[in-house]
């Protein structure tokens, strides 16, 4: 999901890369990479670890040229190493590619590039790239690049340069974010993201998806997608280079918020293959599934509430009980787990020092395991047998958004490919629900079209004391993600109970004016917490209810309501939590609080 920069004109094209790459360093990455044309020859350097690795590497030995392109990586496909660091080359060398996103058809072209006599060095899904173009070069890069790209499916932002053709710089966007630099004195920039380009030039083009750039040091020419050359609009950037970090949105959180629909398009696209779900590496067999006879989720904080929601899925689906257990919970306290254990882990980060005991302790005892997490080659990925990836892309904000949203997607497929392989679900019931999780995106995307309704929640919220968050069934996981979130960001103490719970004890604490979130989105259940609502009006409380789209009894009983989309109640939690994230995030502007890195908190927690 990384970055790219790549340039060529007048300058030292190291310095305009390395420049380029630090600016892109607050995305996350995991290597780093670099190709250089120097008097018409590429040279490459690559380098695990921080971009100053490559920085050091370059010192005694730097290239010169002024063509060439860099990347830092961020693995989807294969550990993060020097060897699957980007730029990759063909096999003789003499065409370099770096790439952002994913190449999904990779294996079978990968398949067929062997059977033409191909080797790969690499277990990336970058490098057929490379060795495609090489297929199909015979005396012209720019079209050995089109016929390769026809034949690429996912998302992919290129950039390629060639020993064959070294005066040529060819940039491709696809899905994948890539924004053109230009200026008349200094030559043409390619970057992921506009940061890259602010010390060179402040005139940009915004690609479109299938277009192809083709740059030498003079000038450029744009293709759409049908070949056909176009002229694009320069737009001029006013931002400062802070503001351009995070994409013109004001915090990473909710940058990351709006990222949403995209990462849970990209999270479905990677569990999928020719319309049936393909888990590939990240599930077990059905004989192995036949050995299991009990299932365990273990996680921390938001991802634990993910695996709480996928229990409900694993039981509704696949007709399986599942125990959830939060890992520092769990690792001193698993009695019951032997061989037919299966320990399902869920991390963001892969790094979670909890979690990770806790996988520990379960293969101690002879437990199978499969991690859910957003790090490749994280420690977690790398001890559990199996492991299904997020593919939400860096999450930089300490509170956590898309990599929710993504695990969730992730437990919802999990649970489906159990009860597939199981016999517990009809091919036509896998259809209907995979069809509605495909509607997610779109349903999150018409949430974010108006934020004056949760920008208000947030002034009328800002000032409170104690806030409490209620539902029943799934709504009650969703309210535990809820009073988390707006814990984490705006320090207003949350408290999450079952809705049926309320007349058990807490009611007590229910003065004038108190703030609760009821959550009513299962449809057996909106009654019930309606009336709950009911009970908490008449004592005075102000209450917020989130609903679905229709449920217009809600608003008797709530003195506002949040409307969302329509979905299957198991699928309802992605959309519950999206007003969520949004009150907690600009409850935390309101307040004038650090909300990308919330006080006391940390991104990833390695410490028991
Ligand atoms: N899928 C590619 C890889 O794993 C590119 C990852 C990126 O965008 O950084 O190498």
């Amino acid at each position: 999901m990384c970055g790219i920069v790549g340039y060529c004109g007048r300058l030292n094209a190291q310095d305009v890369v390395i420049n380029g790459l630090e600016k892109l360093e607050y995305r996350g990455y995991d290597s780093a990479g670099i190709s250089i044309l120097e008097n018409s020859s590429l040279r490459t350097k690559k380098k695990a670890g921080r971009l100053i690795n490559l920085e050091n590497a370059l010192k005694d030995d730097p290239f010169k040229g002024n063509i060439g392109i860099g990347h830092t990586r961020w693995a989807t496909h294969g550990v993060p190493n020097e060897t699957n660091a980007h730029p990759h080359l063909n096999t003789n060398g003499t065409i370099s590619v770096v790439h952002n996103g994913i190449i999904e058809n990779y294996l079978d072209l990968k398949e067929f590039l062997i059977s033409e006599g191909y080797t790969f060095k690499s277990e990336t899904d970058t490098e057929v790239v490379a060795q495609l173009i090489d297929y199909y070069y015979e005396d012209d890069l720019f079209t050995a690049v089109t016929k390769a790209i026809s034949k690429l499916k996912g998302a992919y932002a290129l950039g390629i340069v060639s020993e064959n053709e070294p005066d040529k710089l060819i940039a491709v966007r696809h899905a994948s974010p890539l924004v053109l630099g230009v200026s008349d004195e200094l030559g043409t920039f390619i970057a992921s993201d506009i940061p890259s380009l602010l010390e060179y030039t402040r005139d940009v083009i915004y690609l479109d998806n299938g277009e192809i750039v083709v740059a030498d040091k003079d000038s450029y020419t744009i293709y759409n997608e049908n070949l056909e050359e176009v002229e694009k609009e320069i737009s001029k950037i006013t931002w400062s280079l802070e503001a351009a970090t995070k994409d013109g949105f004001e915090h990473f959180m909710i940058k990351e918020i709006f990222e949403q629909p995209r990462a849970i398009e990209e999270a479905i696209l990677n569990k999928m293959k020719d319309d049936e779900i393909n888990l590939s590496t990240g599930t077990f067999t059905k004989e192995e599934l036949n050995e299991i006879n009990q299932i365990y989720i273990v996680a921390c904080g938001t991802a634990y509430h993910a695996g709480q929601v996928g229990k409900f899925a694993f039981e509704q689906f696949a007709h399986i009980p599942v125990t959830t257990d939060i890992a520092s919970e769990f690792r001193y306290n698993s009695p019951f787990i032997d061989d037919k254990t299966l320990l399902i882990l869920v991390s963001q980060s892969g790094e979670t020092a909890d979690t990770l005991a806790a996988l520990r302790e379960g293969k101690k005892h002879g437990a199978k395991t499969i991690s859910i997490t957003n790090v490749v080659g994280s420690s977690i990925a790398r001890e559990t047998d199996k492991v299904l990836y997020c593919y939400a892309g860096p999450e930089i904000s300490v509170a956590s958004t898309k990599a929710y949203t993504t695990q969730l997607i992730a437990l919802y497929f999990l649970a489906l490919d159990f009860a597939k392989k199981l016999n517990k679900i009809s091919d036509e019931e896998i259809k209907n629900i995979i069809n509605e999780i495909k509607e997610l995106p779109n349903k999150i995307n018409s949430m974010l079209k108006d934020l004056d309704i949760y920008k208000n929640i947030a002034e009328e919220i800002k000032d409170s004391q104690s806030i409490f968050y209620l539902g029943r069934g799934l709504d009650f996981i969703s309210a535990k993600e809820g009073a988390l979130k707006l814990k984490e960001t705006s320090y207003i103490h949350t408290e999450s109970f079952p809705a049926g719970e309320l007349k058990h004890g807490s009611i007590a604490l229910i003065e004038d004016g108190t703030k609760v979130f009821t959550i009513a989105t299962q449809s057996k259940l909106v009654e019930k917490t309606a009336s709950n609502s009911q009970e908490l009006t008449s004592r005075g409380a102000h209450v917020y209810s989130i609903g679905r789209v229709g449920d217009t009894l809600l608003e008797k009983s709530a003195d506002k309501v949040i409307y969302v989309p329509n979905s299957l109640d198991v699928l309802m939690p992605v959309l519950t939590v999206v007003p969520e994230q949004l009150i907690a995030y600009f409850t935390s502007v309101a307040k004038g609080n650090d909300v990308d890195k919330p006080r006391n908190l940390a991104k990833s927690v390695t410490v028991e």
